[in-house]
């Protein structure tokens, strides 16, 4: 029998990085809420200090920050006619757990989605015509362009404290930065990072086939910033433990160092860690959320009531907790009919290995989470897309990330994969190799989709999230047109070996690719084919809100938290400004 609490103005299912932006904007308007975080509470000090920051083994390798999936795993298939199984190690994506969330081990890359990439379907469709869409695909607009999002974008990234080059102010192209940016309001908050050798290699090489490079944008800082908030943050070290890392030098934006530290002073908020949110309670007519009922470490059963409810627990979570809840329709493959769990996507990678002669010295241990360089030339529809069989595209550039020993090893193809040769060939090629990411924008198909596994149960006995995911031919066909860019860019860079292919199928949950799951909650102006409005109210439970890259209709090329950010000050600004003057309205109607 769980204990009620005392009724809020609002919870937070999660205080990762929207849990902590939403915490933020709803005390300051006055309203008591309370922040429901499964995982531990965690801090630059002492959590993240040095030297236990560096243990790869515990981070990297065992992923000490990642979901614990011995007690809440989820199940993959790669379509309906397997069995899924369940994902006993985090591999493929990394979704955390604990105070901040996954932004707290993030890179830190941060892009702004193009507009092209927001209006995907009515874009393609009059450019290239009707049929030129798989009809596989149920790629579907937003609802919102990127002019919509320009100011949010702008407060985001002026709370994180960004460092980039600027490409476009108000219209006006500005040299060295990405020609192909919708007009931002102002320049990035900080200048962009040092560039580093390998980078400065692609650099050359790509602008001498024609391309436009520029420097990635980055919430690993060039220079110390104090933001909005007050809060200072510090100049990047290059530690080179960045990503499945925190940062122990203030130098990354996380919620730890962009709005905790005020959030947590604030007498409107409280903090509950280990507390894992079971369900969002329904009052009887279905249409009203009453709470959420949660379990704290001693396995006791809370109601905590609240007349708002914020879902905001990372994309997959957020379907799950849908699901689970019984709210909105799930979404059934066979009918095509049914939203929530529908439009599931992720991100088609790949990557190009340059082997350089032993005189190129690439220094891979000195680089952050987000720095290097790149080229948009291929980004959504900034290439004539009519002569080719596909929709979307891929940056790609001189974007690594580290040189940690246990990750870190790249030989050519033919090196035996372990004995005397692979460490002859790790010690020819580790300080000469440089790798190009190939980061490709992920199609919703209708065999794509997130629902509640019929068989495996987490610690709580709750059915896991089912994952039925693989890659669309679509995607295959852009990964490998835009690989076989990167590798003559490869061999422009001198590389003595140029070693890459697009990315093949089956999609396989056993090595890593990227944590950007998006979809299954999406966002949209069709109640039939979305599961929260433009302002991320749920259709059929208006006081509650659902805020996270499962909002995304499918994902765009660039990586997603600076949008899942700009939503979320857009839903916050609507939820202060609007909703909480005519409570338990729609804000859109049906
Ligand atoms: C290794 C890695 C690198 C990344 N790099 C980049 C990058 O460079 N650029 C980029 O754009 N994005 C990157 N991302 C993605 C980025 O981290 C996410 O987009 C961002 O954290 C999403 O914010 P969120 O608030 O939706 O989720 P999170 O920040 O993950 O927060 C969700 C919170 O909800 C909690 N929670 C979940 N379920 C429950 C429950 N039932 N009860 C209570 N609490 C719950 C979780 O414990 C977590 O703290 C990266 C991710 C990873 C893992
Ligand atoms: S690389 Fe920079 S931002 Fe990343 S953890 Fe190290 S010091 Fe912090």
């Amino acid at each position: 029998m769980a204990t009620r609490l005392k009724e809020v103005d609002a919870v937070l299912v999660g205080v990762g990085l929207v849990g902590t932006m939403l915490g933020r904007e709803l005390t300051k308007a006055g309203l008591k809420v309370v922040g429901l975080e499964r995982g531990n509470a965690q801090f630059t000090v002492p959590d993240f200090q040095g030297p236990h920051m560096h243990d790869e083994l515990r981070y990297s390798v065992r992923k000490a920050f990642m979901q614990d999936n011995t007690k809440e795993a989820m199940t993959f298939r790669n379509n309906v006619n397997q069995v899924a199984l369940p994902i006993r190690r985090w591999e493929s994506f990394l979704p955390g757990t604990g105070l901040g969330g996954a932004a707290v081990h993030w890179n830190g890359q941060t892009y702004r989605f193009q507009d092209d990439e927001f209006k995907i379907r009515s874009h393609t469709e009059q450019r290239y015509g009707k049929g030129f869409i798989d009809p596989e695909l149920t790629v579907q607009d937003w609802g919102v362009t990127a002019a919509d999002l320009e100011p949010y974008y702008d407060r985001f990234e002026y709370l994180l404290g960004t460092s980039g080059q600027a490409g476009n102010v108000k219209g006006q192209k500005i040299a060295g930065g990405n020609p192909f940016e919708d007009p931002r309001s102002r320049p990035y908050p900080t200048p962009p990072m040092k560039e580093p050798y390998g980078a400065a290699i692609f650099r050359k090489a790509a602008a001498s086939l024609g391309y436009h490079p520029f420097p990635q944008p980055s919430s690993n800082l060039s220079q110390p910033y104090t933001n909005p908030e007050g809060l200072t943050l510090q100049a990047c070290m290059f530690c080179g433990y960045c990503e499945r890392y925190g940062c122990e030098h203030y130098a990354k934006s996380s919620p730890q160092t962009i709005l905790l530290p005020v959030l947590l002073k604030d007498k409107n908020f409280t903090l509950r860690t280990q507390s894992q949110v079971l369900r969002i309670n329904l009052a009887q007519d279905k249409k009203t959320a009453t709470g959420v009922t949660y379990v704290d470490a001693a396995g006791h059963e809370f109601e905590q009531p609240a007349k708002l409810v914020i879902l905001c627990s990372f994309a997959l979570n957020n379907v799950r907790m849908m699901l689970l809840s019984g709210i909105g329709q799930p979404y059934d493959p066979k009918t095509g009919q049914g939203v929530v769990g529908r439009n599931y996507a992720y991100q088609t990678m790949s990557a190009v290995q340059v082997f350089f002669d032993e005189s190129v010295n690439i220094n891979p241990f000195m680089r952050s989470g987000a720095n290097g360089t790149l080229i948009a030339d291929f980004v959504g529809d900034n290439f004539d897309h009519g002569p080719h069989k596909f929709i979307g595209g891929a940056y790609f550039g001189e974007l690594m990330t580290n040189g940690r020993p246990i990750e870190f090893h790249p030989t050519p193809p033919g090196t035996p994969a372990w004995g005397a040769r692979w460490k002859e060939a790790v010690v020819r090629h580790y300080n000469h190799t440089s790798v190009l990411n190939v980061h490709g924008s992920s199609m919703a198909s209708r065999n794509n989709y997130l629902d509640l596994d019929p068989t495996y149960k987490d610690a709580w006995d709750q059915p896991l999230l089912r994952i039925t995911f693989d890659f669309p031919a679509n995607d295959l066909r852009m990964s490998a047109y835009v690989t076989d860019k990167a590798l003559a860019v490869g061999k422009a860079m001198g590389g003595r070996q140029v070693v890459g292919a697009g990315r093949k199928g089956p999609y396989t949950v056993t090595q890593y690719q990227t944590t950007h799951n998006t979809g299954g909650t999406v966002m949209g102006l069709d109640r039939k084919t979305s599961v929260v409005n433009r302002y991320l109210q749920s259709w059929d439970v208006p006081n509650l809100f659902v805020i996270g890259a499962s909002n995304f209709p499918q994902n765009a090329t660039y990586n997603p938290t600076d949008t899942v950010g700009a939503l979320a000050y857009m839903a916050a600004e609507a939820i202060v400004n609007r909703y909480l003057k005519a409570p338990g309205q729609a804000l859109v109607q049906a």
